[in-house]
């Protein structure tokens, strides 16, 4: 990425700070602070019209010393190098906070499918694949969907890599429609996710959820899904924002007395949009965009964009919230997080809280190897299993060492990684 923020340098500026907090010995920096392979791949295309263009794409294997590597493609115009490799670097520490038998990978296309036919699509996902066959695989390296491929995308890359290896192989990767090796409670699961880490932290505190209050950032997948769960277990939502598509910026949507999520989700378009009249019509006080972080509440979950609280307005958060559930990645700028730090909120971060998806597709990736598919309470009830494993895992580490939870969580997922860098002996 152009000018001041490099993802990969925040990477691995936050990777430098675990290390020295655990007190890593140099070739293990080394090895760490970048991944362990990466490919750079030009995939031709005929176009529509007839004329040829060719696409840049990437996979980058940050490290697998715990299992495969796992990772989405993503397909985006300002795709760059550095951040992919932040991303990959990311999934190796998320999938070890979980502790799944994983690795960390990601993938892009230098590309915007808003302008690509169907067609157009289908032959950049099946030239990717052509160009990296012999380097990913169920056993080394599973790709999924990202920003802008979805599960049709998937399904073209899963079918020509078969294709190529002549054999079935659908743990290859996943996000696949279910029924075609997909797996139940994948739309859930990050979402539900977020709300078991919520549910553990409130637990510790000894605060009752029906005794609590949430405001949330978005309402599309993971936002929807944390607020079913939520409310199963008795916490009121008073609050909720996401983009306008029409206005081009965001708005809030408050009721005091809770929101009622089906009567909500019957006024929201497929991207997470919520028609304004409805909702006005409704008894919904229609508010700024950053309302929902001013709100009065308990719990407060981003689960929206990158860098929505910041310095300027971490100052808005009122004194009663007390958990901070980061259900989008990267949501709290590093200033701010001080901040709360400081202020002694529970923080649930987003490589912990967020983590229900990757864990589920790891499900999924079982699931394909075996050819035999669980219900979806089997696949929640292990998900539920896996994330109050790692909660509290990282609650106890921080309690212990007198840690803040992200640091806990980077600790923990670091020295895993680490360890097993080490039995294999690499460094
Ligand atoms: P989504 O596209 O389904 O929904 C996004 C929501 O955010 C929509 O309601 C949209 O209106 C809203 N939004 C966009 N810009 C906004 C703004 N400026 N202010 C307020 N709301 C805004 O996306 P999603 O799948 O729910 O993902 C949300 C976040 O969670 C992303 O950061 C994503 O990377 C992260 N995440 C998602 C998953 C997953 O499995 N879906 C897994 C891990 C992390």
């Amino acid at each position: 990425m152009a000018g001041a923020y490099n993802p990969f340098t925040m990477a691995q500026e936050q990777f430098d700070r675990i290390a020295d907090l655990l007190d890593l010995d140099q070739p293990t920096r080394d090895l760490l602070r970048y991944p362990i392979r990466e490919y750079h791949i030009s995939i031709p295309i005929r176009m529509d019209d007839g004329t040829f263009k060719v696409f840049r794409g990437f996979r980058v294997q940050h490290n697998d010393a715990l299992g495969p590597g796992k990772g989405g493609i993503r397909f985006h115009p300002q795709e760059t190098i550095d951040t992919v490799r932040a991303l990959a670097t990311w999934m190796t520490w998320k999938c070890a906070v979980v502790d799944i038998p994983l690795g960390g990978s990601k993938g892009g296309v230098v590309c915007d499918p808003h302008n690509l036919s169907l067609r157009e699509q289908e032959q950049i996902c099946r030239g990717w694949v052509r160009q990296i066959s012999k380097n990913v695989g169920p056993l080394s390296d599973v790709p999924a969907p990202d920003v802008m491929t979805n599960a049709q995308h998937m399904l073209w890359m899963l079918d020509e890599y078969e294709t190529i290896q002549g054999v079935k192989q659908p743990g290859f990767i996943t996000g696949k429609p279910v029924g075609m090796g997909g797996s139940l409670g994948r739309t859930e699961a990050t979402g539900y996710g977020v709300i078991f880490t919520v549910r553990e932290a409130l637990k510790e505190l000894g605060i009752h959820p029906a005794d609590t209050t949430a405001s949330l950032q978005g309402f599309g997948n993971v936002s929807q899904y944390a607020i079913e769960l939520y409310q199963q277990i008795l916490g009121k939502v008073v609050c909720v924002s996401c983009w306008d598509q029409n206005d081009g910026c965001s708005y809030s949507f408050r009721r005091s007395g809770g929101i009622d999520f089906k009567e909500i989700r019957g006024m929201t378009d497929r991207f997470g949009g919520i028609d304004k009249a409805k909702a006005k019509a409704a008894g919904y006080d229609v508010l700024p965009g950053e309302a929902w972080l001013e709100q009065d509440v308990d719990i407060l979950i981003p689960a929206a964009l990158e860098n929505q609280i910041t310095a300027e307005n971490v100052v808005k958060i009122k004194p009663r919230v007390k958990i901070i559930a980061e259900g989008a990645n990267g949501p709290t700028t590093p200033e701010a997080d001080k901040i709360l730090s400081g202020r002694g909120i529970f923080m649930i971060p987003d490589l912990l809280a967020n983590a229900g998806g990757v864990t589920c597709s790891y499900f999924e990736q079982v699931q394909c190897n075996m050819n035999y598919f669980w219900d979806k309470d089997e696949v929640l009830g292990k998900l539920d299993s896996k994330m109050t494993a790692a909660f509290n895992a990282v609650s106890q580490l921080a309690k212990k060492r007198k840690l803040y939870m992200r640091d806990a969580a980077y600790v923990i997922a670091v020295s895993r990684v680490a360890q097993a860098c080490k039995d294999r002996g690499w460094v």
